[in-house]
């Protein structure tokens, strides 16, 4: 993502959001003022509009004055939702849906210095001047800030700081921190880096490639609880190229401390190659899948490890615990097998393991998504109650007549009610004809 313009005025920057967030943001200036507070737009937000990226959800402003105070008055003023209200930390946003339906969120803060009592803790923090609060900031490239003024309600823009070179960086692709105890600080730096770094091509510094490796060494990220941890590895599955994010983890070293047993490998990248190429008739991809995909080498142990240290989400659970099911599949998915066969064989899947198998064994490929998209929903002509109704009873004989009628819809040898029903005089004993 190329910065077409290193000194585009912070005016013309701002011109590139749309016209209902400059409309916002304006409200939220003139309200600032009243408040005798300086508002600045602050961090990835500002990075994003000088690389004309796509805009996010959130929209971070920092206050040098009470954030939670303005955060009010602006959730009034502009008919938004006032949330996460931390009046101790000066932190608060404001949830407003746009004309699209959309939730925009403005995540306010009272600028501050933060000070880390000991590596991978979290800061204590004391209000301070902008120039100090760009200094807490990970990355150069997201220390950038653009003073948000409001004149006759229009969005003005004051100064656009950039103390650490950021915009420079940008354009040349460095990814540099902004002091030697970054790291030591706060070690998921690292795995938000790794993401800036896959997504907008990035390559650390030597300051900075020195520094990773330095906290590698020293083992910070086990200092860093596992919840945060697993926020930053679902933030890389939501991103357009996780397998990016994982190339570059791979090469920093970073992989093995973090899911042990994962390693970037061709067979890996191949299967990620298969869901980035996807024509649209293909089954989609979405974090899960990615993960999935990811992850699909480990044996069974490898992921039982995953699922202790990590407090995933039952869906996550589920689908570490489906993988090595599918490796076993996959090999007797073979093309003449009849499609009750196959059915026995995916049905015990959920759609998102299905999808993995679908790009993760090209063998098995078309297989998998013809049962995705026809059989697994295919159901018999005739219901329990329609067997019941022609004289089974209730119990264990009712649901296999059911089961083999399935199959043999599936089969393509019952078409019909009517078939159906001659098919269940043929199968069932005890049914009047049987
Ligand atoms: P994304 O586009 O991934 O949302 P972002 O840079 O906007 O990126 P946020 O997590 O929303 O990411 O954080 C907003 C800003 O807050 C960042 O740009 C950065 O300036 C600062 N920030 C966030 N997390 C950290 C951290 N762990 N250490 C230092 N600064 C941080």
């Amino acid at each position: 993502m190329a910065v077409k313009n290193l000194h585009a005025p912070p005016e013309a920057l701002l011109s590139r959001l749309a016209p209902e967030r400059q409309a916002i943001l304006a409200q939220a200036a003139s309200l600032a003022e009243a408040h005798a507070a300086r508002l600045w737009l602050v961090g990835g937000v500002v990075r994003d509009l000088l690389c004309q990226a796509p805009p996010g959800r959130d929209v971070d402003l920092a206050v040098e004055g009470d954030a939670p105070a303005l955060a009010s008055d602006l959730a009034a003023r502009i008919g938004g939702r006032l949330r996460a209200v931390h009046a101790a930390f000066g932190t608060a946003s404001v949830e407003v849906q746009t004309a699209d339906g959309a939730t925009l969120i403005l995540d306010l803060a009272s600028s501050r210095v933060e000070r880390y009592p000991s590596p991978g803790a979290l800061p204590e923090v004391a209000p301070a001047p902008i120039e100090d609060d760009l200094y807490r900031r990970d990355f150069s490239v997201n220390a950038l800030a653009i003073e948000l003024r409001a004149v006759d309600g229009q969005l003005r823009a004051g100064r656009l700081l950039d103390p650490f070179g950021g915009r420079a960086d940008l354009v040349t692709g460095r990814l540099r921190l902004l002091h030697e105890k970054s790291l030591r600080d706060d070690p998921t730096r690292m795995l938000r880096g790794v993401r800036l770094a896959a997504r907008l091509a990035l390559r650390p510094d030597p300051a900075a490639a020195a520094q990773i490796q330095a906290a590698l060494e020293a083992g910070y990220l086990s200092l860093v609880s596992h919840e945060r941890v697993l926020t930053e590895l679902c933030l890389s599955l939501e991103e357009p190229r996780p397998d990016e994010t994982l190339r570059l983890a791979d090469a920093w070293g970073l992989t093995s401390q973090v899911i042990p047993g994962l390693a970037w490998s061709e067979a890996l990248a191949a299967r990620c190659e298969r869901l980035l190429l996807a024509p649209g008739g293909a089954p989609a991809g979405g974090p899960l899948v990615w993960a999935g995909l990811l992850l699909y080498d480990l044996d069974a142990e490898g992921l039982a490890a995953i699922a202790a240290r990590y407090p995933l989400p039952t869906e996550a659970t589920d689908l570490l615990r489906q993988l090595p099911g599918l490796h076993a599949v996959a090999p007797l998915l073979t093309p003449g097998l009849p499609n009750s066969g196959v059915d026995r064989l995916l049905r015990p899947f959920s759609v998102t393991a299905l999808t993995v198998l679908h790009y993760a064994e090209p063998a098995a490929a078309a297989t998998t998504s013809r049962y995705l998209r026809e059989l697994r929903t295919m159901r018999a002509p005739l219901n329990g109650n329609d067997l019941r109704r022609l004289g089974i009873a209730p119990g264990p004989l009712l649901g296999q007549t059911l089961e083999a009628l399935r199959a043999a819809t599936l089969d393509g040898e019952v078409k019909s009610r009517e078939e159906a029903e001659a098919w269940v005089r043929r199968h069932a004993p005890g049914t009047p004809g049987s």
